[in-house]
């Protein structure tokens, strides 16, 4: 099958389809090496052009005043443009960044779901008419902010991307898209689908490029009335920076180091199933993988020896082999980064249970592969079991009890998931509510719906993504008194 026809090396800007001003960048197939396209940057005088095309087309009354219903038909033309060509888009992400091919087609049919999320959501949101203390009526309205900055990052494009331009076009805004550098493909394929499905061209920009280039140019345009980021923690406060500067909303989806808690009466299929998942689907990277994993000190052994055999065998290979579990990491540079971690775990004094180097298969020799890794013996205040890895490699660390294991648990600056694996529901809900985490699942992990807020607590996010509400994150709310009063005020009586 042939990838998405994408444009050859050109961006939506403002409306019209051209070349980027600034340098190329090559997009590399992590599975072999090769390159898929070569794409140019945005330009700082594109990023003006966007800001501005984008701001005129939000206040166009054919876009500012189309009704709540109209629009949302538009925004379930793109999700069913998407369902069109779920199998084409999943096949050029899978080129893009690595992915296993069923990871992609979820991730495709994620963010047509999230266009028709949005399109329901947008139809059946209403206003507020708080009780009124005088001689008026009271409306609480929401009005659309004009541009909105949404930058992404590498794991998963499609369906962050969805995630940030539906409910900002259902909300009324323009959207100037930063996808991450090394994976702009699908960005623009859906770029491509979101026009023809008859969204006014000028209210999806997507501006390739380098972070500190485009994105910051981005951020600090004066027309840019808020910010809307998934990414790492540290350009995450690059940009509330820039935000608090600028006066500006910004939502914040950041990283994690997510715990993954085994109790002593958990269910060893299920558990080890779900354990493996949530770290090593994805290749590690994932904001919310599992990556911290307690096992009760009594049973330690046990469970590493059958978590140990059970990564040990799965399967490695490219994104576009139906039998691979573990696909490449999205690129050689993020494949170094990873294992470099994984040498400094050593000089911390971890063991590497299993994986630990670049497998030395012949058949991988040309992608960027990394074994599924399973390190111990380290302090929990190590950096390994601090710092993100972002990749597949998981720590395995002793609890003594309850309170020990909430309390390291909860030793980290991040927030974001966590995974309790227990048969005792009471339990469950217990060490639920005391995990400081955005998201916890039960006997499950890694388990998303649009319908479902999603956050980080801690320096894992600021703000809420998903659910009805992102909607009126994209929007400022205005307040109306309509006076009802037969008379003057009168203080200004004379
Ligand atoms: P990153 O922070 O390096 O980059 C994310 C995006 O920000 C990219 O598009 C990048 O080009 C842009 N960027 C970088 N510097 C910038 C700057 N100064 N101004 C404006 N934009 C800038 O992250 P990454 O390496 O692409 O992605 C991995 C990180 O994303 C991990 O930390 C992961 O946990 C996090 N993540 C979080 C979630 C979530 O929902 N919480 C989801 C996916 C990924």
């Amino acid at each position: 099958m042939q990838p998405f026809p994408v444009p050859p090396d050109e961006i939506p800007v403002g409306g019209g389809w051209q070349r980027g001003g600034g340098p190329a960048s090559a997009c590399v197939d992590p599975a072999d090496g090769s390159t898929v396209a070569s794409i140019h940057a945005a330009d700082s005088a594109q990023v003006d052009a966007a800001a501005r095309a984008g701001a005129a087309a939000a206040a166009d009354p054919a876009w500012r005043d189309l009704l709540p219903h109209r629009r949302a038909r538009l925004l379930a033309r793109v999700a069913d443009a998407i369902e069109d060509h779920a199998e084409p888009l999943a096949l050029l992400q899978t080129r893009n960044t690595g992915k296993t091919l069923g990871e992609t087609r979820a991730l495709v049919a994620s963010a047509a779901g999230t266009f028709r999320y949005y399109a329901a959501a947008l139809e059946t949101l209403e206003g507020e008419l708080p009780p009124s203390r005088g001689a008026h009526l009271t409306m609480s309205v929401h009005e659309p902010i004009g541009v909105v900055g949404a930058i992404t990052p590498w794991n998963s494009p499609i369906a962050s991307d969805a995630q940030k331009i539906a409910p900002a076009l259902a909300a009324g805004n323009a959207v100037l898209l930063k996808p991450a550098e090394a994976t702009p493909l699908v960005s623009l394929a859906l770029a491509r689908l979101v026009q023809d499905a008859g969204v006014p061209p000028a209210l999806l920009s997507v501006l390739p490029g380098p972070g500190t280039v485009v994105g910051d140019a981005i951020s600090r345009h004066p027309l840019v009335g808020k910010l809307a980021f998934t990414g790492g923690t540290t350009t995450g406060r690059v940009l509330g920076r820039v935000a608090a500067d600028r006066i500006i909303p910004v939502t914040m989806e950041l990283g994690g180091k997510s715990p993954t808690i085994v109790c002593e009466d958990s269910d060893v299929e299920e558990t080890v199933a779900g354990i493996l998942y949530g770290i090593f689907s994805s290749t590690g990277q994932s904001c919310v993988a599992g990556s911290r994993i307690f096992l009760p000190r009594r049973q330690y052994g046990e469970w590493a020896s059958r978590l140990i055999a059970a990564a040990t065998a799965l399967r490695l290979g490219p994104g576009t082999d139906p039998a691979t579990q573990v696909a490449p990491l999205a690129t050689f540079a993020h494949r170094d980064k990873v294992a470099a971690m994984v040498d400094r775990a050593r000089e911390e004094g971890a063991v590497v249970r299993c994986g630990g180097r670049i497998p030395d298969d012949e058949r991988l020799s040309r992608g960027a592969y990394y074994l599924p890794t399973l390190l111990d013996g380290l302090a929990p205040d190590a950096k390994t079991c601090q710092e993100e890895i972002f990749g597949p490699v998981g720590v395995l660390l002793p609890y003594e009890d309850e309170e020990d294991l909430v309390a390291q648990a909860n030793s980290t600056v991040y927030g974001l998931a966590c995974g309790i694996w227990t048969a005792d529901y009471r339990r469950a809900l217990r060490l639920a509510r005391r995990i400081e985490a955005g998201t916890v699942w039960i006997n499950t992990y890694k388990q998303f719906s649009i319908s479902t807020p999603f956050s980080g607590t801690k320096e894992s996010g600021l703000g809420t993504d998903k659910g009805r509400t992102a909607i009126r994150s994209y929007q400022r709310q205005k307040s109306l008194y309509l006076s009802l009063a037969d008379e003057p005020i009168p203080w200004a009586r004379g």
